[in-house]
Formats: structure tokens, C-alpha cells, sequence
């Protein structure tokens, strides 16, 4: 069966692909679990499938609607803006979590199009240098994909008021230190993470 939106405590995260551009090493799609759910989609959902899907999560009490998921939600780009307005005309606030490779995948600079969609994007800096990236998420750009999300943060703030980057805690504090200062250089915030198993 596919999951196409599920609820953690007052978040409510929607499902759109199982693609995507990194093959991070501690991903959970590995393991097709994320707590009780099992999030492989046999079938990428319409935007009209995801909102059949919202009776099962109680949307109406949730505090915020993430594009989350397996996958990296900027291959759905165009269902995703179109849900933004849904659950934007429904009083709910929205966010992507995304490995800030969508305008590569896209082959333009999407931010743009996140102008009153989006009101946080949250992009996994996972490392703090390309090479270290590289080696842990595996992006079928290359190198490349490290600078590319740098960049994508710089444009995102151009167009959403929430911008971060997200590290997870494992990688140790001389690795936190870097990453602070790259967020800092970009002007947005760092949310450390604690590490899912
Ligand atoms: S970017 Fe996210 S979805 Fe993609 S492989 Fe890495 S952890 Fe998995």
C-alpha cells in the first residue's frame, strides 16, 4: 500500500517519490522502514491522491505540512507547489526537507518558483566539503552537488523566510564548528539533528 502522507506528533509529512539523486549511506530507503510506516510508493501520487490521503492523518490539528518522504521531493516540483496552495488555503504552514540538489535534477534554479509556496526549506549539509559529501551521499552529480546545494540555500532566502541547513550529530564537534561557518557565510541558521538508526 502506499503512503502517500503520514503524521509524526504534529507534523503531518507527505510521500511524493522514491527517487533521488544522493544514495546517502545511513539512508533509510535502504531499509524501506521509518518507524512504523513503510514509505517504497509503487505508485507516485496526484496531487488529488495526496489529498484522499490526508483523511488517515487528521490534517486539520497538525501544526505543519513537510514534503519529506524516501525521496527528494524536487522531482514532484510542480505536485509540490500545488499542494503548497492546498494546504496554504487550509491555514497550514508548509516545509521541504531536500538534499538541495532540485536545480540540478530540474536543470534551472527552482527557488524562484518558491515564492509563497514554501515557508522553510530545510537543505542536508551532510558534510563540510564536497569530497566529504561525495563519499557519503553518493549524488549522481558528483562534487558538484555539494556547491550546488551551497548555492540553492543562497537562492532559496531570496524567496522563502525559513532557510537552514540540518547536520547530524554523530559527525562530531569539529565537524559541527565547519558547518556553522558555512551557514554563517550563507546567512542562514543550522539546525543540528540527532542521527535516526
Ligand atoms: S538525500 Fe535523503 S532520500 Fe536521498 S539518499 Fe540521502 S537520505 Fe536518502
Amino acid at each position: 500500500m502506499n503512503t502517500y502522507s503520514y503524521r509524526i506528533d504534529d507534523i503531518v509529512y507527505i510521500n511524493l517519490t522514491n527517487k533521488c539523486s544522493n544514495a546517502c549511506e545511513f539512508c533509510v530507503r535502504v531499509t524501506d522502514s521509518y518507524k512504523e510506516y513503510s514509505l517504497w510508493l509503487d505508485n507516485e501520487p496526484n496531487v488529488q491522491e495526496v489529498i484522499n490521503s490526508l483523511d488517515k492523518v487528521d490534517v486539520d490539528s497538525a501544526k505543519e505540512i513537510v514534503f519529506c518522504g524516501y525521496g527528494e521531493p524536487t522531482y514532484k516540483l510542480d505536485v509540490m507547489l500545488e499542494l503548497c496552495d492546498y494546504f496554504h488555503s487550509i491555514g497550514k504552514k508548509t516545509r521541504l526537507n531536500t538534499n538541495g540538489q532540485g536545480s540540478l535534477i530540474m536543470g534551472y534554479n527552482i527557488a524562484e518558483k518558491f515564492k509563497g509556496k514554501l515557508d522553510t526549506v530545510s537543505i542536508s549539509l551532510n558534510a563540510t566539503d564536497a569530497k566529504k559529501y561525495q563519499a557519503l551521499c553518493h549524488s549522481e552529480f558528483g562534487e558538484k552537488a555539494f556547491y550546488a546545494l551551497i548555492d540553492f540555500a543562497k537562492e532559496c532566502k531570496k524567496y522563502v523566510e525559513n532557510v537552514k541547513f540540518s547536520i547530524v550529530d554523530v559527525i562530531g564537534e569539529e565537524e559541527i564548528a565547519k558547518a556553522k561557518e558555512i551557514a554563517d557565510a550563507v546567512g542562514v541558521e543550522l539546525r543540528v539533528r540527532a542521527f535516526i538508526e
